[in-house]
């Protein structure tokens, strides 16, 4: 596994308010939630970017997704509605190299994006 800052909260190294947690992903809140509610789902499996991502990843990606809907139906706001958000590289605004999917529900969120 590769030394990102969540790869460090994976192996309990730095703290973390983890909300969710199976085999293969990781949930914790934001650091500097965008919204009321502002969970990352990372997967175990370190990978750096979207671009690293193979044919035989897609079950990593849709392990992501389930988790995030899952975690939105049992809090409640699902029907309300959320957005998830993957950044890939520079001009997507990813500062940490190890895939995570963004949950960010609460508000009304604007289109397009800033
Ligand atoms: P991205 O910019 O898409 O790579 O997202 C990285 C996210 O990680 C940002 O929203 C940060 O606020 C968040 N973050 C950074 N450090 C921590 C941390 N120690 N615990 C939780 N979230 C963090």
């Amino acid at each position: 596994m590769s030394d990102t800052l969540f790869a460090k909260i994976i192996r309990r190294e730095i703290p973390a308010a983890i909300v969710y947690e199976d085999d293969d992903v990781l949930a914790f809140r934001d650091i500097q939630p965008q919204a009321p509610v502002h969970v990352l789902f990372v997967p175990k499996r370190a990978v750096p970017t979207l671009n690293d991502l193979g044919p035989a990843d897609g079950g990593l990606v849709g392990q992501l997704v389930l988790a995030a809907a899952a975690y939105a139906k049992r809090e409640g706001f699902a029907e309300a509605g959320y957005r998830t958000v993957i950044n890939c590289n520079g001009d997507g605004g990813q500062s940490v190299f190890h895939i995570h999917l963004h949950l960010l529900a609460g508000r009304q969120m604007g289109w397009p994006p800033g």
